[in-house]
């Protein structure tokens, strides 16, 4: 439908610590169902760029716009700061983020970390809360344990688990940092399936990533990033095939 508002657009983002300006007037435009990629040296911004997507950073310049609904800002002392916080709380329960590592809180069940952000952030019955979580931990191969604290997994059974977490809210988009780089190689695979199944379901996803060939696969777009500005962006077989880049011809070229 032409009048479903985009779940995800940001315009024009700028982002300074201090005196280096890191993100240097930014856009993206999620659709649903869009899986976009961002790729990039290390420093060039993918993190910054995406907390300023859910305003775990507040961006300098620029527009936030969450399925229709403009954040609004301020000027204080300090900065810029969102005009109300209630609306950043609200906007963030539609973008569920996965972070690389320590996701998951490390005094609770696996179960009641999923249940948690439901029953006390969107007033879900805990029972209707529950019931969810079991299915959405059946997904992600971890039904065997709900009852299991994060130390006693493995990490790429926390990843699912924090994958899981973020389900739970039935999320506008899900963002994701790097969710496999802190992983040992042979956890990295199952974590990808999870998400590559995400997509198919027609997730609307913005990932931050090295896993190439997850990229090339699953993108709808990918952008790559350099010294806080879009270098090259595209599909997937011109970005990552057909580079124009010298750039992103360097960084996409195997080091060894
Ligand atoms: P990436 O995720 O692509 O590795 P980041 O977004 O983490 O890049 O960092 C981009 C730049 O911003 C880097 O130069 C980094 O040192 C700097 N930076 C990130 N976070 C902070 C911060 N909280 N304070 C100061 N500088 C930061
Ligand atoms: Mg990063």
């Amino acid at each position: 439908m032409a009048d479903t508002p985009i779940p995800l657009e940001v315009r024009h983002i700028t982002k300074r610590f201090g005196n280096a300006e890191v993100l240097k007037g930014l856009s993206l435009k999620a659709h649903k169902g869009d899986v976009i990629t961002l790729i990039g040296a290390s420093g060039s911004g993918k993190s910054t760029f995406l907390r300023c997507m859910n305003l775990l950073e507040q961006p300098d310049e620029g527009e936030v716009i969450v399925h229709g609904e403009e954040i609004r800002f301020k000027q204080t002392r300090h900065g810029r700061e969102p005009a109300d916080w209630k609306q950043v709380v609200r906007m963030r329960a539609k973008l569920s983020m996965v972070f690389q590592s320590f996701n998951l809180w490390a005094h609770m069940t696996l179960l009641e970390n999923v249940i948690e952000a439901p029953v006390h952030v969107l007033g879900k019955p805990k029972k209707q809360a529950i019931t969810h979580a079991r299915q959405l931990l059946e997904r992600v191969g971890l039904a065997a344990h709900a009852d299991y604290y994060p130390a006693q997994m493995s990490g790429g059974q926390q990843q699912r688990g924090a994958i899981a977490r973020a389900l739970a809210m039935d999320p506008e988009v899900m963002l994701f940092d790097e969710p496999t780089s802190a992983l040992d190689p042979e956890l990295v695979g199952d974590v990808l399936k999870v998400m590559r199944d995400l997509a198919k379901e027609g997730r609307t996803m913005i990932v931050v990533t090295h896993e190439m060939a997850f990229a090339r696969d699953v993108s709808s777009q990918v952008i790559y990033l350099h010294q806080g500005r879009i270098e090259e962006a595209g599909p997937p077989e011109q970005v990552l095939n057909n580079p124009h880049s010298e750039r992103l011809k360097q960084f996409l070229t195997p080091k060894h």
